[in-house]
């Protein structure tokens, strides 16, 4: 950052959605909610408070019903995010436990709702996953809708809003965030959020400028003051000097041309100068962001967190859950390749519906295709509901955290057994649906030669790669800079890994975060991978970035990195041959670096 920059009030905060907006910021007022009255109800009037809450509910799921209907087709990733909070307001920690609390401690409605929600906040504050707080946050939205009903106070209304401005407000939820007018807003900041939140996925969708979690933006901005929003470093200028005013002028001009162009051939094959094409696929978690990896130009899904429809629950969702899902995926992505991961549990992402031993090391403990082995019937029922979904679009199943090959014996086992008894129930299964293997455990990269010949792909999970081969827990900041992707030391593990896949004829894709950072790019394809996938949004610029590289000359590049000592000297070799050509991406999609 420049001194003329420092010299600005720059607040630090999430980028979740990319771009620059300058404006002037209009605050969002409205009623605290935070307190409410509490008062006890006689025995007689217990059923007239539940039916009073039950009233509110309805009219929140009515309410949230209306703003969906005003979404347009184009956005409709933001129809099911609605739809998941339709859900919420139902939600039976949510729900029943507000009925429960009006019953049993006769307190009035808004009381009730309150210990409910607290009472889930708790839960999820225990578990050390980001996600939960994303949930917790989105519990939180639902239950302000309920108590705005109940207080008669009524959801606020951003679609008043009638100048271009950009909203400063606390917190917004993905219903407030869907009435966005397009034509009036220039952007969004927020004092709470989070990239995963849902708020970010449905500002990412709408493609203004967000930067989240900003802590104390309401308290510092006022109504009418100039501020830039700069979602792509997640920072936000109060009252910039005219030099920065400058600057950041010319760096949304550029912005703007560059995403103009890179969205334009989002759809174009990424395929190398010398014809090396390579599949470019996207990760998601939701349902809902399904849309946005057809958007964005995806080939298909390479990572299908299933895992998270296992976590925002009280109960384990049933075989017909499951199928619905994805069945659903299989519908909206057509042709286009789906890699459900099966069950991911255990490590940092905890279900409350399962049972869970203390472990001292989770990371190391019963976690993914460990519990699911453990787990027999919960893992036949997800197998179930992928091999019903099978006949319904273009799908593959992918084990996580293989670390023996017997663990991928005995998962085809499961396996097999769920598609002989769907057979005999006459069921339809699809009948060549491939399996894999996630490399990301070091000893599986050891034995990818045996691991090969088991299954029909593999796909390096180079976030857990990483992590377990330099024993760092990757969720832990103390050690973060140890976590170092373009270490001479994981590029000779993923080496090795191709290797063995070439060898064996089979597919070998990489699903971790840096597929998505594009100085990893000229290395990945050097490797020769076949398929990276990443966050949908990172799709386009990296398509276009292989698309400006030459295989011949990556090929070399990997050879003189594989003689390097550190991932500096990596990254040195990198940048001396593609500093120029990654400049524009980096920034396209920067995580806190504005520039190289
Ligand atoms: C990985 O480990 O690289 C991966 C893609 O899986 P997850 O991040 O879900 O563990
Ligand atoms: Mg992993």
């Amino acid at each position: 950052m420049s001194d003329s920059i420092a010299a600005n009030l720059v607040m630090k905060g999430i980028g979740a959605s990319m771009g620059i907006a300058i404006g002037k910021a209009y605050l969002l007022e409205r009623e605290e909610v935070d307190i409410v009255e509490r008062r006890s109800i006689g025995p007689e009037d217990v059923e007239a408070e539940v039916n009073r809450f039950k009233d509110a509910v309805n009219k929140a799921v009515e309410h949230l019903r209306r703003v969906k209907e005003d979404i347009s087709d184009e956005h409709s990733e933001q129809a099911y995010i609605l739809d998941s909070h339709i859900m919420l307001l139902k939600d039976r920690m949510l729900y029943e436990g507000t009925v429960e609390q009006i019953v049993q401690n006769r307190v009035n409605a808004e009381q009730a709702l309150q210990i409910a929600v607290e009472g889930v906040k708790k839960n999820f504050k225990k578990m050390p996953d980001p996600y939960f707080a994303d949930r917790a946050s989105d519990i939180v939205h639902a239950s302000n809708l309920i108590l705005e009903h109940l207080l008669g106070t009524g959801p606020s209304r951003i679609s008043d809003i009638d100048k271009r401005v950009i909203i400063v407000a606390r917190d917004l939820s993905p219903a407030e965030t869907t009435q966005i007018q397009l034509e009036r807003v220039k952007g969004f900041i927020t004092d709470l959020g989070s990239h995963t939140s849902h708020t970010g996925i449905v500002a990412r969708s709408l493609e203004i400028p967000a930067v989240l979690g900003l802590k104390k933006a309401t308290e510092v901005i006022k109504t009418g003051d100039l501020i830039i929003v700069d979602g792509n470093a997640g920072v936000v200028i109060v009252d910039p000097n005219e030099e920065t005013l400058e600057r950041y002028h010319s760096r949304k001009d550029q912005f703007d041309t560059y995403q103009a162009e890179v969205t334009r051939t989002s759809h174009v094959p990424a395929e190398t100068t010398d014809g090396y094409r390579l599949k470019v696929s996207a990760n998601i978690s939701l349902l809902e962001e399904v849309v946005s990896a057809i958007d964005h130009g995806s080939d298909g899904i390479g990572l299908y967190r299933t895992e998270f429809l296992y976590l925002n629950r009280a109960s384990l969702p049933s075989e017909q859950d499951l199928f619905e899902n994805y069945k659903d995926l299989a519908e909206i992505m057509g042709e286009r390749e789906i890699t459900i991961r099966t069950l991911d549990v255990g490590g940092d992402k905890f279900s409350s519906s399962i049972q869970w031993a203390e472990e001292m090391n989770p990371a190391l403990g019963l976690r993914a295709i460990r519990f699911c082995l453990q787990s027999p019937a919960i893992f036949t029922v997800q197998l179930r509901a992928i091999l019903r979904a099978s006949p319904f679009g273009n799908i593959r199943i992918m084990f996580p955290m293989v670390s023996h090959v017997e663990e991928v014996v005995q998962a085809k086992r499961i396996l097999k057994e769920a598609a002989k008894s769907l057979d005999k129930e006459g069921i339809p299964v699809a009948r060549d649906i491939q399996v894999g293997a996630m490399i990301e455990v070091p000893s599986a990269v050891l034995m990818a030669d045996v691991l090969a010949k088991e299954v029909d792909f593999f796909s390096l999970g180079t976030n857990d790669l990483i992590q377990y081969t330099f024993a760092i827990d990757r969720v832990n900041k103390q050690v973060a800079d140890l976590y170092q992707p373009l270490h001479p030391v994981v590029l000779k593990l993923i080496g090795q890994a191709v290797k063995a896949a070439k060898e064996a004829g089979i597919e070998i894709a990489l699903c971790g975060e840096m597929g998505a950072d594009p100085i990893n790019l000229p290395i990945l394809v050097g490797l020769e991978l076949d398929n990276i996938s990443m966050n949908p949004v990172s799709i386009p610029a990296i398509k276009r970035l292989v698309r400006s590289l030459s295989f011949r000359e990556c090929s070399s590049l990997v050879k003189e990195a594989l003689k390097q000592r550190t991932a500096a000297d990596v990254r040195r070799l990198v940048l001396e041959a593609y500093g120029e050509s990654l400049e524009m991406a980096r920034f396209f999609q920067s995580n806190g670096q504005v520039l190289l």
